[in-house]
């Protein structure tokens, strides 16, 4: 597992000026040499090698995550884009896929973006003009699918729900009486203050009863936690790359259903937007043939991310995702802080930890990161900080040096922790059952 894809040895020795390399010196047709000067100058920047820290950080937060190392050096690699080998990597990317979804439909493309990304592609191809969009909104990224419904043209209608809950199925129920929606967004796991909406299939039943489609924001849960589309009557589901899947940041995956496809197929304006255009998407992720040149590498990344998730099988991944997340909540409390969410809904994928009085998110993380190089994350103006339990975050290894240095980081902030008290409790929760 390793946190930076290059690692040139360089690294290891910092010179004190910059070396001849890092001197970007622009080739100029000799002509031009001494009778044009460049209206803009050319810069005089830092390499890398200045920038990143000589240890590369844990990536312990909300994402991005550390990637394994096959997919590290598949993410280094560029192929043609339309050539034999390619179209074989999309069948299988799309194939394993389908098993990380649990569905049987053919409708799976990925997307050069992030998670938001394929969420707009869900949007911007299901919903347009007088669209009628009921959004469960449950915080910052569930309200995100709202925004770009009402972007499209959509008729959207929100269901606010408070911090630190999820919606009961009466109140969704009643919103979808009230609204008739024809498609519903609701978010799996609301990243952004831990919490998780654990009766998600049966508002998917409740939405489907009414006639409307259900779109699911998977983005930090998929992998992490059971989700079974077609089980459960999802007809769009949305993920990025650098959450549950261990796979770099830019390109995502989405699924649609066979009812989603057809409302795809059946509307008579085009999407706005070109490259999410999922019928123009069919054309590289179905028949062989060109959309825009496709991030050859991430696609690369994101099988190897999706072949080593069937190597372990959702099983044993959902089994280590809850082991290690539950290990850590026990940790995070026996140190005598405060989990965000009630147990409840809680989220596991990522655990909000209460900031203690005094301090704010950013004194925490900036500390962390400093002197642990633990990176971890505060949460959009909330008195939290977030420990993303997601992919190769779920590493024993990385939940002691994690834990560890949030202990430490309290200790030096002036804030009583019982250190000793919390790796014991990580430990034996971690024990259990093995
Ligand atoms: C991270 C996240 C997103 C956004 O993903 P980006 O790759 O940052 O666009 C959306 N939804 C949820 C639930 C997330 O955790």
């Amino acid at each position: 597992m390793i946190g930076r894809v290059a690692s040139p040895a360089s690294w290891l020795v910092r010179p004190l000026v910059p070396s001849r390399s890092d001197i970007h010196v622009p080739i100029m047709p000799t002509s031009s040499i001494s009778t044009v000067a460049s209206a803009v100058p050319c810069p005089v920047v830092e390499s890398l090698d200045a920038i990143l820290p000589e240890e590369p950080l844990l990536m312990m937060g909300a994402g991005p995550v550390p990637i394994p190392a096959a997919v590290a050096k598949a993410n280094t690699i560029v192929i043609n884009h339309l050539g034999g080998a390619m179209v074989k990597v999309i069948s299988q990317v799309k194939t394993m896929a389908r098993y990380v979804f649990q569905t049987q439909s053919k409708w799976v493309l990925g997307v050069a973006g992030p998670g938001s990304g394929a969420m707009e592609m869900a949007i911007s191809n299901l919903a347009w003009e007088g669209t009628r969009v009921l959004c469960i909104k449950n915080g910052f990224f569930s309200d995100r699918m709202g925004e770009m419904g009402r972007r499209v043209g959509a008729r959207v209608s929100t269901l606010e729900v408070a911090d630190r809950s999820v919606a009961s199925l009466e109140q969704i129920a009643e919103a979808i009486r009230r609204e008739r929606p024809e498609i519903v967004t609701v978010v799996q796991g609301e990243t952004s203050n831990t919490v998780w909406n654990h009766h998600l299939k049966d508002i998917a039943a409740l939405a489907k009863a009414a006639g409307s489609l259900v779109i699911v924001d998977a983005v930090c849960t998929l992998s992490t936690m059971p989700l079974e589309m077609d089980a459960w009557g999802i007809d769009a589901v949305i993920t990025g790359g650098q959450k549950g899947l261990s796979s770099i940041p830019g390109v995502s995956l989405i699924a649609f259903s066979d009812a989603a496809w057809a409302r795809v197929k059946g509307r008579t304006a085009p999407n706005a937007h070109w490259c999410l255009d999922a019928s123009l998407a069919e054309n590289f992720w179905h028949n062989g043939g060109y959309h825009y040149t496709a991030p050859v590498s991430g696609v690369l990344a994101l099988h190897e991310a999706l072949r080593l998730v069937c190597a372990e099988t959702l099983e044993k991944r959902f089994a280590r995702h809850l082991k290690c997340s539950l290990a850590l909540q026990q940790g995070v409390t026996a140190l005598g802080l405060q989990l965000y969410a009630p147990e409840a809904c809680r989220l596991n994928s990522v655990v909000g930890i209460e900031v203690p009085e005094g301090l704010t998110p950013a004194d925490v993380c900036s500390h962390i990161s400093r002197q642990h190089q633990v990176e971890i994350s505060g949460s959009f103006g909330l008195p939290i900080v977030r420990i993303g339990q997601m992919g190769e975050q779920c590493r024993e290894h990385n939940l002691f040096r994690t834990l560890h240095a949030l202990g430490r980081t309290m200790v030096d902030l002036g804030v009583k922790v019982d250190l000793p008290a919390g790796v014991a409790a990580l430990e034996r929760g971690l024990s259990e059952g093995k």
